[in-house]
């Protein structure tokens, strides 16, 4: 140390009153704090003039010390990461020292043997050991060693060593508490909120973890997943449906012997990785699978009384024509799917894995990557669909619906790839194309002064993952100008089911423009009327399922019913799927306004649908 011009004491070309400062700029700064408070006190031993400063903390039980900082000035370092326990009445000893030196413990080599216990020795000439105290208990010290010369230190330096112990000591109690909440924070992201159990990629990597640590065992990805688990959350609200869930967690390490990992995927789908000997059977797994989902049934039938619950499972072995653990999970997913199909064996139905579920897949994969050239190529096309009026056919509507016109002239059909679509954003695409086509077909029209009728737009679940929708129908209307009144959305019944906000968003915004929305394909999922009439659409749209061959009298009193109910909530019907004369005079008779079906026309091309509006 030196002194400048002005007299002011100097580390480097830092006035001293400076120290402080630099700490809290390295503490502000810091990225990484460790190197920080190493980097401050590489710092201290210049300005102080010392060789050696050693951080020693007292242990979390309390009954040792442990270094845990230094930093010497030849890059010695000794003590770090060392424990010493103290023993007997150690600690009041050192308290005492520090009050008779007021505020902290000075040495030198001349005063003979030191007390001290974790010193380093062969570096002692002069040691000064500052404590620190907070809410009046110890919790270390910050040591000084000069290795030499032997040092009368001044007050003024004491109290600078005792301010900058201070700010030290303070930053890394900060820090460590951050460092906790912060861990606890990441503990928590990696967990599922609900079960505790490990999201999926935690999943995953346990699983393969377990996998190259022992390898003498075969590997099972189990998918499963509770049927109708919507309609259980609907009926007994959604308390129950997590205390089911919760159940089902638990119910997995009970049950399952030799469980590796398991996660919940989504919603109420479930992966499990348990090990088996070498060579197991599927047959084996089926069994073990069926007996922990039927005794997860036993164990919640207090809570679902009269509703039969079942679960479906799918599983697929790791390793098995080379899978990998994620192709594992989708042999599983796919095998689960599968299982939906067989007849519920007291309430579990299970199904392995087999490579001919996956050849699907390829055909998703196939019709997703040609999405973007199948629009460049004007392969959709949109067909219309007339809806007419029950009583006297009068055309009074359409709905749009997509097909898809390969080059070699075959249709696919949208059942099979808005799925495929569904699941990576080609849909949205896919969507938009169509509504353009739709505003563009209504705008010639009214150019051309000819007669218009609304067009129903399909919405697919997709976009009401965001407000997408509301933007791009705003453009639309801003471009072509097409009377609001000429527009209605189709929203699946499935879909409001499951994103309830993002729904009513949506619908509010389009109701707000006063453009109608129906509820489609009413009937074929789980909501109840109940439930829709919180949406504020326009109109209820039956699906084909109550269309039957034969209408008995059961079905003829839900139609009624439903019909009865959705005016009630003021709302018009229509029912798609007539087919039948019959049905016809029965939608008519229970007052449902409107139909849609083959029994007047199948959906046709714009152009064909121009020609029926001008034959009327
Ligand atoms: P949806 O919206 O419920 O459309 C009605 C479906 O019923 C259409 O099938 C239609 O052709 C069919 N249909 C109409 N009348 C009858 C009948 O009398 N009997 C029978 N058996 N079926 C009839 P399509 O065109 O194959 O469409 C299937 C589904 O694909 C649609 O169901 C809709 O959910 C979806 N979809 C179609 N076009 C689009 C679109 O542009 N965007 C989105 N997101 N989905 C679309
Ligand atoms: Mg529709
Ligand atoms: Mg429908």
């Amino acid at each position: 140390m030196s002194e400048n011009n002005d007299g002011q004491r100097v580390f480097g070309d830092m006035p001293a009153g400076e120290l402080v400062e630099y700490a809290f700029s390295l503490i502000d700064s810091a990225v990484d704090p460790d190197l920080a408070i190493e980097q401050l006190m590489v710092r201290m031993t210049a300005y102080f003039n010392v060789d050696i400063i050693v951080v020693r903390e007292k242990t979390e039980r309390g009954a040792a010390i442990k270094c845990t900082y230094e930093v010497s000035k030849n890059g010695n370092v000794k003590l770090k990461g060392l424990e010493r326990r103290f023993l007997g009445n150690a600690w009041s000893e050192w308290d005492e020292r520090y009050k008779r030196g007021g505020g902290c413990y000075k040495y030198k080599k001349s005063m003979g043997e030191s007390p001290m216990l974790l010193m380093r020795e062969d570096a002692v000439k002069s040691l000064i050991v500052i404590p620190f105290y907070n809410d009046g208990n110890f919790k270390g010290t910050v040591d000084f060693y000069d290795s030499e010369n032997e040092r009368d230190w001044t007050d003024s330096e004491i109290a600078e060593m005792k301010s900058i112990s201070d700010i030290m000591f303070r930053y890394m109690f900060t820090l460590r508490s951050f460092a906790e909440k912060y861990e606890d924070l990441r503990n928590a992201l990696k967990k599922d909120a609900l079960t505790r159990l490990p999201k999926v990629d935690e999943f995953i990597k346990y699983v393969n973890d377990s996998i190259s640590t022992d390898k003498n065992m075969d590997y099972v990805i189990i998918s499963s997943d509770i049927a109708n688990f919507k309609y259980i959350n609907e009926k007994y609200g959604y308390n129950t449906g997590d205390l089911l869930l919760t159940k089902f967690a638990e119910m997995i390490y009970r049950r399952y012997k030799r469980v590796v990992s398991c996660c919940r995927e989504f919603s109420d789908i479930f992966l499990i990785a348990i090990k088996c000997k070498k060579g197991e059977s599927a047959e084996n797994v089926c069994a073990l699978v069926d007996q922990c989902n039927m005794s997860f049934l036993e164990e919640i039938k207090p809570i679902t009384e009269d509703t039969n619950v079942a679960v479906n499972s799918g599983f697929a072995f790791v390793g098995d024509n080379e899978l990998t653990v994620s192709e594992a999970i989708t042999g599983a997913t796919a095998a689960r799917k599968a299982a939906k199909d067989m007849t519920v064996l007291k309430g579990s139905r299970s199904k392995a894995y087999e490579h001919s579920m996956i050849a699907s897949k390829a055909r998703t994969l196939e019709m997703i990557s040609h999405c973007d050239e199948a629009i460049e190529k004007g392969q959709f096309q949109v067909y219309f669909q007339p809806k007419v009026r029950c009583d006297n056919y009068e055309i009074i509507g359409a709905e749009a619906l997509i097909r898809w016109k390969k080059d070699d002239g075959k249709y696919i059909l949208p059942d099979e790839f808005i799925p495929a679509f569904e699941n990576n954003g080609c849909i949205v695409k896919a969507d938009y194309y169509v509504y353009e086509q739709v505003f563009k077909y209504l705008r010639e029209r009214l150019d051309k002064g000819l007669r218009c009728v609304p067009v129903s737009m399909n919405v697919s679940r997709v976009h009401l993952f965001n407000t997408k929708l509301v933007t791009v129908v705003d453009r639309l209307l801003e471009q072509y100008k097409v009377p609001v009144e000429l527009l209605e959305f189709e929203i699946t019944e499935n879909v409001y089911l499951d994103r309830l906000p993002a729904v009513m968003f949506t619908v509010q915004w389009l109701r707000k423009m006063n453009i109608r929305v129906s509820i489609d394909d009413f009937g074929s999922g789980y909501s109840s009327l109940d439930t829709i009439a919180k949406l504020p659409v326009t109109t209820l749209k039956l699906d084909k399922v109550f269309m039957k061959d034969r209408l008995d009298e059961k079905d003829k009193i839900v139609i009624s019913a439903v019909v009865d109910m959705a005016k009630k909530l003021g709302m018009d019907t229509i029912c798609e799927g007539v087919e039948t004369e019959e049905q016809k005079r029965f939608l008519e008779e229970a007052g449902c306004e409107k139909l849609q079906g083959f029994i007047f026309s199948k959906p046709v091309t714009m152009q064909e649908f121009s020609r029926m509006l001008e034959i009327e």
